[in-house]
């Protein structure tokens, strides 16, 4: 068998043990330390802001912790994107919440304005205003900010923007997860920087990340004893894994740049292909990191379904995975409320993720380039 060719595979830097190493010299291996501390701080500065970053253990957790911060309970309604990853919708089940799904427009497929628009309209003609807009910046790619955020603005609703695949891609020059009241960041395996597991609230001032740090560490009171007036979390990052994020910073923009250059490859690999288009920036106003690249397949022209292809990369040990499926399409939410434009529920049946890990080699390339010029030469 011929060695897998992954979607998306850990790719280190070779300076993560020495920061790990660091930890242990130093005695600070647990949620306090030198690692956290520059490790938050880089990330601030790689997306332009002051740091008020908290490193936590998932990008899970900090969505949960930017819902408690917002007061969320078993009363509010929260708008997410249907087009993404579970993740972004089940901390709004943790608060007892309901969320509210939107679907996806053609061009970024992220959030549809108009559909959001509809949505807010709509749960406030029935008696209640949405509590906040979770926006989701899938693959990579921008969510359409300015328009979401005038909507956001209008009916007065906060924006927290799930950019947990999106570190490293800007909308207008300003980075994903720095628009919103809060932004979420991703280090687990799979996301174009890891920390074998890990996320981070990204805030915007001093108050909301203490309140942040104060939660996600079991909110203790200020006391000699173990005092406590609030329900905490034990959602705070650890000093070590944060040594692999400081590695990981090192080489960031590297990852984004072998990423970006992978979309590239796809871009030149599928242009003699009738019936495919290959996920892009809209304009170059949206500058995605191609965390994942992506295809759309429309099976009457390309004469090929997306199952087929996927089957025939498997078959050559080429992992590749369909799309997000739509959480309105999800067993779980069937009965949560959702405002629809027809676009995700095709991108699902039509697309394709494929391998773009920033690690593929010249000879993985020519594998998938192999067999996909060989599966649709032959129609
Ligand atoms: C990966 C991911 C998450 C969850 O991240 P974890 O760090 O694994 O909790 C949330 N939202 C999106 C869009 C993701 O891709």
């Amino acid at each position: 068998m011929k060695k897998k060719i992954w979607l998306s595979s850990p790719h280190l830097s070779g300076h993560e043990m020495q920061y790990i190493q660091e930890a242990f010299d130093e005695n600070w291996i647990t949620s306090i330390g030198k690692n956290i501390d520059e490790f938050e701080y880089s990330l601030a500065q790689y997306m332009e802001m002051d740091n008020h970053i908290v490193a936590l253990n998932s990008a899970t957790s900090a969505i949960h912790i930017a819902l408690i911060l917002l007061g969320t309970n078993s009363q509010d309604e929260i708008i997410t994107s249907s087009f993404s990853f579970v993740a972004s919708a089940n901390p709004i089940i943790y608060c007892g919440a309901t969320p509210i799904f939107i679907d996806s427009e053609e061009d970024t497929w992220n959030m549809c304005p108009i559909a959001l628009e509809q949505a807010i309209k709509d749960r406030i003609s029935k008696g209640k205003k949405p509590k906040a807009i979770i926006v989701v910046h899938l693959y990579g790619m921008p969510a359409k900010m300015d328009e979401i955020l005038k909507i956001a603005e209008e009916y007065e609703i906060t924006v927290i923007e799930d950019a947990a695949e999106a570190l490293g891609s800007s909308y207008k020059g300003k980075s994903c997860g720095t628009f919103g009241r809060f932004g979420i960041l991703s280090f687990n395996g799979n996301k174009i920087i890891t920390t074998s597991g890990g996320g981070a609230l990204v805030c915007h001032t001093q108050e909301d990340k203490d309140k942040a740090v104060f939660l996600s560490t079991q909110a203790r009171d200020p006391a000699p004893h173990y005092q406590h007036s609030h329900i905490g979390y034990n959602y705070r990052m650890s000093n070590i894994v944060a040594g692999i994020g400081r590695g990981q910073m090192e080489v960031l923009k590297d990852r984004i740049e072998a990423r970006r250059k992978m979309h590239d490859f796809y871009i030149s690999l599928f242009k003699d292909i009738k019936g495919i288009k290959v996920f892009s920036e809209p304009t170059d106003e949206y500058y995605s990191n191609h965390w994942l690249s992506a295809i759309i397949i429309d099976p009457e022209i390309a004469g090929k379904t997306r199952e087929e292809l996927r089957m025939a990369l498997l078959e050559e040990n080429i992992e590749s995975r369909p799309l997000w499926k739509p959480m309105h399409l999800q067993p779980v939410f069937s009965t949560s409320p959702y405002y629809e434009t027809d676009v995700s529920e095709k991108l699902f049946e039509n697309g394709l993720c494929l391998p773009s890990g920033s690690n593929l080699t010249e000879s993985d390339k020519k594998r998938i380039t192999d067999v996909i010029v060989d599966f649709f030469s032959d129609h």
